[in-house]
C-alpha cells in the first residue's frame, strides 16, 4: 500500500488522481490533501479519504475547516502549512497538482525530504528546472511525470540512453483555436477560449492550449526532465491527441505512446510506476479510428511557441520570465483587462527588457520571477 498525497486536490487532476485511488484502493491510500480555497470540495474529500493531514491557503478558510473536522485531520494553512505537511514522514509519494508557480517552494521541499514526486505541475520546472532537477539527483528523489506528453515521451524512452534520441515529436492538439482565422484572434472571448475540443482542464491551462504557450512550457519541462536539447525537440500538431507523443532513436526507430485522452492514464503510471495495474479505461479502437493527422504549427498565428522556443535556445533566467510574464498576463486576460493577442505581446516585451543570469541558484530564480511579474504588470496598465 503506497501512502500519497495530493497537492491541489480540488482542480481538474488532483479530483482525477482520486478516480485512480479510489479505483485501486488496495494499493494506494491518501494520507494527505491540500487546495487553495476550495474548502466546499476538501469537505467532501476529507469525509470521503480520511487523510490525516490537510492544508488550504487561506487562514480563514482553515479556522472555518477546523471547526468542522474531526480531530483525526490536522489542518495546516498557508505555504509554509504546505512546506511542513509535504515532509510527514507517512508520505511516500506526492502528486503536485497545485496550478502555477506556487507549486515550487513545496515541490523543493518534498525533494529535500526525498519524496517521489508525481509531478503534474509545470510551471514549477520551466521556471527553475535546472535547480529542481540537480536537488532531485542530490536527494535521490524520482520525478515522475503526469503531464500526457512528458508521461508518454518517459515511456516511449522506456529507460534508453538520452544520447540516442535523434528527435523527440512533442505532439499539441492544437487547442480551441486551431481552425479559427489570424484576424478573428483580437476579439476571441474567454468562453470560446476556455472551450477545448479534446481535453477538459483547469482555467490557466486551457487559455495556454489556446495561444500554445502550453506547448512551449512542456518544450522547457521535456528539456529538463529528459536533458534534451531544444533543437531535438519538435512540435507536432496533431488533433486526434491520441498519440501523446513520439522519440526517434538513431536508428531509425520511433516509439509512441497512444492512448484515450483521458489523464488517469498518465497519473495511475506515475503513482504504479515500475508496475502496470489494470485500469478500467478502454484502449483505442484502431478499426474505428482509421485516419490520424498531424500538421506543423504555425508560428505566425501563435507567436507563443517562437517565445518559447527563443526561452529555450537562451535559457538561465529567460524560461523563468517567460513563464512569470505569462502567468500574469493570461491573469489579466482572465480578468477581461487585455485581449487575447496582448498575452503574446507583454511577454515578448518583458523577455526583451530583461537581463539574463547564465546560471541562476533559487534566489536569482526568485528575483527573475517577480521582476518579470512586476514589469508584466506595468505594461499591461
Ligand atoms: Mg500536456
Amino acid at each position: 500500500m503506497k501512502k500519497i498525497a495530493v497537492l491541489g486536490s480540488s482542480g481538474s487532476i488532483g479530483q482525477s488522481t482520486l478516480a485512480v485511488v479510489k479505483s485501486l484502493s488496495k494499493r494506494f491510500k491518501v494520507v494527505a490533501l491540500s487546495v487553495d480555497s476550495d474548502i466546499v470540495t476538501l469537505r467532501q474529500q476529507i469525509e470521503e479519504f480520511r487523510p490525516r493531514l490537510v492544508c488550504v491557503r487561506d487562514k480563514y478558510a482553515a479556522w472555518k475547516l477546523k471547526a468542522d473536522v474531526g480531530s483525526w485531520t490536522k489542518v495546516f494553512c498557508g505555504q509554509d502549512g504546505l512546506q511542513e505537511l509535504v515532509r510527514d514522514r507517512e508520505i511516500q509519494q506526492i502528486m503536485f497538482a497545485i496550478c502555477g508557480s506556487a507549486a515550487l517552494g513545496p515541490l523543493i521541499s518534498a525533494i529535500k525530504s526525498g519524496k517521489d514526486i508525481a509531478l503534474a505541475n509545470k510551471e514549477a520546472l520551466v521556471m527553475a528546472g535546472p535547480v529542481v532537477m540537480r536537488l532531485a539527483k542530490k536527494y535521490r528523489v524520482n520525478i515522475l511525470p503526469v503531464d500526457s506528453e512528458q508521461s508518454a515521451i518517459w515511456q516511449s524512452l522506456a529507460g534508453a540512453q538520452v544520447e540516442n534520441v535523434r528527435q523527440v515529436y512533442l505532439t499539441a492538439s492544437g487547442g480551441p483555436l486551431r481552425k479559427l482565422p489570424a484576424d478573428k484572434f483580437k476579439n476571441v472571448t474567454i468562453e470560446k477560449v476556455l472551450r477545448h475540443p479534446r481535453w477538459k482542464m483547469g482555467k490557466k491551462i486551457t487559455v495556454d492550449s489556446a495561444t500554445l504557450m502550453n506547448k512551449g512550457l512542456e518544450l522547457l519541462e521535456a528539456m529538463f526532465l529528459f536533458n534534451l536539447e531544444a533543437r531535438k525537440i519538435k512540435i507536432l500538431i496533431h488533433p486526434e491527441a491520441l498519440i501523446h507523443s513520439m522519440v526517434e532513436f538513431n536508428d531509425g526507430v520511433t516509439m509512441a505512446q497512444l492512448s484515450v485522452t483521458d489523464m488517469r492514464i498518465p497519473i495511475q503510471y506515475a503513482l504504479s510506476y515500475p508496475q502496470r495495474l489494470p485500469s478500467e479505461l478502454s484502449g483505442i479502437d484502431f478499426y474505428r479510428l482509421r485516419k490520424l493527422h498531424f500538421e506543423k504549427p504555425n508560428l505566425l498565428k501563435f507567436p507563443c511557441l517562437g517565445l518559447a522556443y527563443r526561452a529555450a535556445s537562451e535559457l538561465g533566467t529567460m524560461p523563468t520570465v517567460l513563464n512569470a510574464a505569462n502567468e500574469e498576463s493570461v491573469n489579466y486576460f482572465l480578468n477581461k483587462k487585455i485581449n487575447f493577442l496582448t498575452i503574446p505581446k507583454i511577454v515578448e516585451k518583458v523577455m526583451r527588457s530583461h537581463t539574463k543570469i547564465t546560471n541562476p541558484g533559487l534566489i536569482d530564480i526568485m528575483a527573475a520571477d517577480s521582476w518579470a511579474r512586476e514589469e508584466a504588470k506595468r505594461i499591461a496598465g
